[in-house]
């Protein structure tokens, strides 16, 4: 998903942010493991976890620092522009462009100050997403490309930025002092509203989303899904080669736009059975209704990081109102310190929703184990999108705590491994007693108004 970061200003897009990036896994066929001598006997032993290239390692070493530096900067360009009194300069100028109309000066102002942005941003944005990309071997894209997609982002985040703006400007207008908590509450509406046109609207603007070209596969796939008890189900191929060798897989949308998209890198690189571990997880967040759960859940995120944003908001105001030139949090120009206040409560607010977020997916995983009973496939499925996506099996403690939305590939190769009930080695959670119960709540809620 393009850039949506201004909107996580007001909806924990963070969680958004989890659901597009879920990284797949694969379900394969249950297949009865081989007699003896049979090359199939091979896939009941565990699948070693591979040790990470000197690359991946230095990949993973310099993104941490990167990450590090992209926090430093996400709170620091904001409170520059804040502190320095240019926030209020450009609120000055696009009130007067505005005409003194509320609306378009809030509109304006948060479009002049994401170009602003944009541009400071830019050489950062240059060197991570499309140099460094491309250094270590990641990236198909060309500068052209990129630039498009950079532009096209910045479009779609005015335009989303402006209305979230004018909601919560809005609220800050008329109910001052309780505003962060009807914000707070709006945001599972919001979010449903974001996830419900992200994939008709928004993603195609950057990729190609078709029907799979390899049929068999799809019919597999389809198989799978009617096991799983999820009729109807949209199935799409992206066109992700253009931008990136990495693989990964997603689930999108809600009620009628939900799908699950399927990367052609992924296809060109996994095997069948992989890919279809890959499906039994995505299914998995489809049966458990992950998506609608997040989304029912984002105020909880939401509430305590806006109730922080306005009372630090209320303090700096409060001691340093000739410095910021305004007088209230309803003067649009506040919005760049509000973002600089979201960025901080977000960040201490995420090791909750990343703990969450890793205890989904790591159901997920369990779901696609338990439909598909391929362990070998499952944890192939992990060791591949270990190498093809430059990734190191175990997380760092900062990794762990601020930045992990999913279990660590070696934890996850670890589970497909030792995770078989059905051999009776351990009480078994068949999927179809959970996923059918799951089922019933995500067929109505999700599956069957597309159907
Ligand atoms: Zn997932």
């Amino acid at each position: 998903m393009p850039r949506f970061r201004t909107i996580a200003f007001l909806i924990p897009a963070l969680l958004a942010g989890f659901l597009l990036a879920l990284p797949g896994t694969t379900w394969p066929q249950a297949e009865t493991p081989g007699a003896p001598g049979d090359p199939a006997r091979a896939e009941v032993a565990p699948v070693p976890v591979p040790e990470p290239t000197p690359l991946a390692v230095q990949y993973h070493r310099t993104g941490e620092w990167l990450w590090l530096l992209n926090q430093i900067w996400a709170i620091a360009i904001p409170g520059l522009i804040a502190f320095s009194g240019l926030s209020s300069r450009i609120e000055r100028l696009t009130r007067s462009l505005a005409r003194g109309n509320r609306a378009g000066t809030i509109f304006l102002f948060i479009a002049a100050y994401l170009a602003l942005v944009f541009v400071l941003s830019l050489p950062l944005a240059y060197y991570q997403g499309f140099v460094r990309a491309h250094a270590y071997g990641l990236s198909n894209q060309t500068l052209g490309r990129w630039s498009y997609n950079r532009v096209v982002g910045l479009g779609v985040d005015m335009i989303g930025s402006g209305i979230v703006g004018l909601i919560a400007y809005s609220l800050l207008t008329n109910s001052p002092r309780r505003w962060w908590l009807y914000l707070g509450l709006a945001s599972a509406p919001m979010l449903a509203l974001v996830m419900l046109i992200v994939p008709v609207w928004i993603d195609p603007l950057f990729n190609h989303y078709g029907p799979m070209k390899n049929a068999e596969l799809e019919r597999s796939i389809l198989d799978l899904a009617g096991r799983a008890g999820i009729e109807g189900s949209r199935v799409f191929e992206v066109d992700k080669s253009i931008d990136t060798k990495t693989v990964n897989a997603n689930v999108t949308g809600l009620l009628s736009t939900k799908r699950i998209v399927l990367w052609d890198t992924l296809i060109a690189r996994l095997e069948p059975r992989e890919i279809l571990v890959v499906m039994g997880h995505e299914m998995g967040h489809y049966m458990m209704g992950h998506v609608i759960r997040t989304v029912a859940l984002a105020p909880l995120v939401a509430i305590p990081g806006l109730f922080l944003v306005n009372w630090w908001g209320l303090k700096l105001l409060g001691r340093y109102r000739s410095r910021l030139g305004f007088e209230r949090l309803s003067d649009p120009a506040s919005a760049p310190l509000l973002l600089m206040l979201f960025e901080v409560a977000s960040l201490i607010l995420s090791p909750p929703a990343l703990a969450y977020s890793r205890a989904q997916e790591h159901d997920a995983d369990r779901y696609a184990l338990e439909l598909t009973r391929d362990n070998h496939a499952a944890a192939m499925a992990f060791v591949k999108l270990q190498t093809e996506n430059l990734g190191v099996p175990r997380h760092g403690l900062i990794t762990q705590v601020f930045r992990a939305s999913h279990p660590s590939l070696g934890d996850r190769i670890d589970f497909c491994n030792s995770y078989h009930p059905w051999r009776g080695d351990s009480a078994p959670r068949a999927f179809r007693a959970r996923g059918q119960e799951a089922g019933v709540s995500a067929t109505m809620e999700h599956i069957a108004p597309g159907t």
